[in-house]
C-alpha cells in the first residue's frame, strides 16, 4: 500500500457521521495510526539506507574522478601540441632521400606521445622540428623521422619484448611503449637515467623498465629479446647484444665512429642463429659509451 492512499484514509476517518461509520471510522483511524507509525520505521531504515547508499556513491564518486583526474592529466599531454605532432608526422615522415614511415602502430605512436615533454623546456620549441633537441650532458634526442624509421625497421608487434640501449630522455622507450608492454631500457649517465625513469612514470608508462648501466653488455635478466634498439654509434655490434636477440630476432644500430658517417645497420638474427645485416641509410649519432654509470 502506498503513502499516498493511507493519508487520503485517515482524513476521511475524521467526521464519523453514524456509529458503525464512527466505529469503523476509529478502527479505520487505528489502522492508519499504525501504518503511519509502522511507515515511519519503514522510513527511517529506508532514510538510512539512502544515506548509506549516498555516502557510497560519493565515495565512488570521488574515486571515479581520482581516476578521470588522472586520465585527464594523460589525455591533456596528448592533447596538447596535437596540431604540431599532426604536421610532423605529415611533412617529416616522407620525401626526398626518405623512407617513407608507412606502419600505422608507428605513425600513431608519433601522433600520441607528447615529445614536448621530453625536451629541456629551454628548448620546448623545437620539440616538433625536423631535427634532434639537446637534453644535457653532450646527448640528444634524436630527430623524429629518425625515431619513426629505426622504431618501423624493428617491426614491432604488441607483446614483443624489445631492449633500447640509450634511454636519453625516454621518448623512444615511449614511443615503443605505444606498440608493446614490455620496453626494457638502459642509460649510462645517471641524472639522464633518474629523470627519464620519472618522466616515464609521470606519463602513467609504469611498465617501461629502466636500468643504470653500460648497455653493451645487455640485459641478461630479461634476454632472450625479439628485438633490439640501439640509440648511440657502437664501433661494433656489441656481441652480448646479439647473443640475448631471440632466433628470428632484430636489431637496429648505428654503427661507425665518432666523427665518421655512421651507418644504420638492421641486424637479423636468423632461425638457425647466423647473421646478417643490411644499411639502412646513413646517420650522425652520438658514441656508444663504456664503462661504468658516470654522473
Ligand atoms: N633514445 C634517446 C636518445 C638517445 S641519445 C631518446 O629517445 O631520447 C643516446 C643515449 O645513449 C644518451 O642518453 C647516452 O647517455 C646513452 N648511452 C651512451 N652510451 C651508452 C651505454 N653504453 N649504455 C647505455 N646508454 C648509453
Amino acid at each position: 500500500m502506498s503513502s499516498r492512499i493511507l493519508t487520503r484514509q485517515v482524513s476521511a476517518g475524521n467526521a464519523p457521521r453514524s456509529l458503525t461509520v464512527g466505529v469503523c471510522a476509529r478502527q479505520g483511524r487505528r489502522d492508519a495510526i499504525r501504518s503511519l507509525r509502522l511507515l515511519r520505521g519503514v522510513n527511517t531504515v529506508v532514510r538510512t539506507v539512502c544515506v548509506f547508499l549516498c555516502i557510497l556513491m560519493l565515495h565512488g564518486a570521488a574515486l571515479v574522478s581520482d581516476a578521470a583526474a588522472a586520465d585527464r592529466g594523460q589525455s591533456k599531454a596528448v592533447s596538447e601540441r596535437a596540431a604540431e605532432r599532426r604536421e610532423m608526422v605529415e611533412n617529416q615522415f616522407h620525401g626526398l632521400g626518405r623512407t617513407t614511415i608507412t606502419d600505422k602502430a608507428v605513425l600513431d605512436s608519433m601522433l600520441r606521445v607528447p615529445r614536448h615533454l621530453f625536451v629541456p623546456t629551454k628548448f620546448g620549441a623545437l620539440a616538433y622540428q625536423d631535427s634532434p633537441v639537446p637534453i644535457g650532458y653532450g646527448q640528444t634526442i634524436s630527430q623524429p623521422y629518425i625515431v619513426a624509421l629505426m622504431t618501423q625497421a624493428l617491426e614491432v608487434k604488441p607483446g614483443m619484448k624489445v631492449l633500447e640501449i640509450g634511454t636519453g630522455s625516454g621518448y623512444q622507450a615511449a614511443v615503443l611503449a605505444e606498440i608493446t608492454d614490455r620496453v626494457f631500457t638502459i642509460e649510462i649517465i645517471r641524472p639522464l637515467y633518474q629523470s627519464a625513469s620519472e618522466r616515464l612514470k609521470n606519463l602513467g608508462l609504469n611498465e617501461v623498465k629502466t636500468r643504470l648501466g653500460d648497455g653493451y653488455y645487455g640485459w641478461k635478466e630479461y634476454a632472450p629479446f625479439d628485438k633490439i634498439i640501439v640509440t648511440a654509434a657502437a664501433l661494433h655490434v656489441p656481441p652480448p647484444l646479439f647473443e640475448q636477440l631471440k632466433p628470428g630476432g632484430k636489431m637496429v644500430i648505428p654503427v661507425g665512429g665518432q666523427f665518421e658517417t655512421q651507418r644504420l645497420l638492421v641486424v637479423k638474427k636468423e632461425d638457425s642463429g647466423r647473421r646478417t645485416s643490411e644499411t639502412l641509410t646513413l646517420v650522425r649519432f652520438v658514441p656508444l659509451l663504456r664503462g661504468d654509470p658516470r654522473d
